[in-house]
């Protein structure tokens, strides 16, 4: 019996994760489920799983929590301290980190430290954090595995030594694809005036409001880059983004004789879910097979850094290195948030995010409080940016 503690249990991943547990009572069980704040929806989880804790974001929702929970054994909690706990706890072996933004920073890296088994969808934590990041993973011998698509099936297409040898590998290019969102063949002087709901439709996949966004900037894309240098070890000019609307693909690698590996599936979360809970085994995820016959023609092509400055600006932030990945992020959470609640126009985020990438400094990355303040700094720059823009 593998115990697991599921962070961001009311989200997209979160419900995704639930979803193939229910299919292996056999082999998993649910020590603790969080969510920030939708009490209703964590409850009803609750009920199904019968988690021994469950944790939210405030005392008040844990109050609610513990009335709906009433006659239930679940011990509740509320806050980080709390969350830490859950995810670095001797009673639990496994840890899907899929709270979305640098909120899951703290447990993701409680539960490294503790050594448990990482499944990592919370990619704002890696971008974050990446270097202090991995050398906990290695020091505190944790298993780290990749939960976004793109790196699930890049870790798929590399060979089991790669972690020990990466040299003998002989990879030539890490292909990372990218469907270019709902936004690919808009005109692009339209998109000042995207509204959330459409920067929220995407084609191939339902995913949460912040993800769905930075979809549609590429920022996501950009994200992707940043967290495969730090997963695969890569350089960025080892990393290619390949544009393949079809989303059929979900990435490759590219070796020195030529060969090319890639991962296909339909485009369902479950899949690189089910594959790394069970690592190194398979078991069922509940995706239909992929029906080849009835695919549509796969197209691939460069992207578009103009249309999409958002990439560019991820590129130029994993170049830098130090704190700069931990600035772009804390911009664009902040823009993202402002866009969303129609305080700033689309296009306004990459302004946002390039501005306080010019404004604010960075440097070494020597702690995970030196992260924060740097997180912090950027926030400050990015609302400061925002009120100068609506005023
Ligand atoms: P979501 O918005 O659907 O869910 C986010 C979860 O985090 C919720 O359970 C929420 O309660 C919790 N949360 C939000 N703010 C919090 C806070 N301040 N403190 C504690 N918990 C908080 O997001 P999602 O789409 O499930 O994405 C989760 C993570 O997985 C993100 O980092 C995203 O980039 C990554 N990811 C998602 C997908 C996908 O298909 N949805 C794919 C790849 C990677
Ligand atoms: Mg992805």
């Amino acid at each position: 019996m593998q115990r697991i503690t599921i962070l961001g249990a009311t989200g997209s991943i979160g419900a995704s994760t639930l979803d193939v547990l229910a299919r292996h009572p056999d082999r998993y069980r649910v020590y603790a489920l969080s969510a920030h704040g939708r009490v209703e929806e964590l409850a009803d989880a609750c009920r199904r799983v019968k988690p021994a804790r469950a944790v939210v974001g405030t005392a008040e929702a844990a109050g609610r929590l513990s009335q709906l929970l009433a006659g239930l054994d679940i011990h509740v909690d509320h806050g980080e301290q709390a969350l830490c706990e859950i995810a670095s706890s001797p009673d639990t072996d496994t840890v899907m980190a899929a709270i979305v933004g640098a909120a899951g920073l703290a447990p993701t890296l409680a539960a490294a430290r503790a050594g448990k088994k990482v499944l990592l969808a919370n990619k704002e934590a890696l971008v974050m954090s990446g270097q202090l990041f991995m050398d906990a993973v290695r020091e505190h011998r944790a298993t780290l595995l990749p939960i976004d698509s793109e790196h699930n099936a890049i870790f798929q297409s590399l060979p089991a030594t790669y972690a020990r040898d990466p040299q003998a590998a002989g990879v030539a290019k890490i292909l990372l694809t990218a469907s270019g969102g709902p936004f690919l063949q808009r005109a692009v002087e339209t998109l000042e005036a995207v509204t959330p709901d459409e920067a929220c439709k995407h084609p191939n996949w339902v995913m949460g409001r912040k993800i769905s966004v930075d979809s549609a900037t590429m920022m996501n894309k950009g994200l992707e880059v940043i967290e495969a240098h730090w997963l695969f070890g890569a350089p960025a000019d080892l990393i290619e983004v390949v544009i393949h609307p079809q989303s059929v693909i979900h990435s490759m690698v590219s070796y020195t004789d030529g060969s090319v590996l890639a991962q296909l599936g339909n485009p369902d979360m479950r899949t690189p879910i089910a594959h790394a809970l069970a690592f190194p085994e398979r078991i069922a995820s509940g995706v239909p097979q992929l029906d080849l016959t009835a695919m549509a023609a796969l197209q691939f092509h460069q992207p578009d850094f103009e249309r999409f400055p958002c990439l560019a600006l991820a590129f130029d932030a994993l170049r830098a290195g130090g704190t700069a990945p931990a600035l772009l992020n804390a911009a664009n959470e902040v823009a993202v948030q402002a866009f969303l609640e129609r305080e700033i126009g689309f296009r306004d985020i990459d302004r946002v995010i390039a501005e306080v990438m010019d404004a604010v400094p960075h440097g070494p990355a020597p702690s995970i409080e030196a992260v924060l303040a740097q997180d912090a700094r950027a926030r400050a720059a990015a609302k400061s940016v925002i009120a100068r823009l609506r005023a």
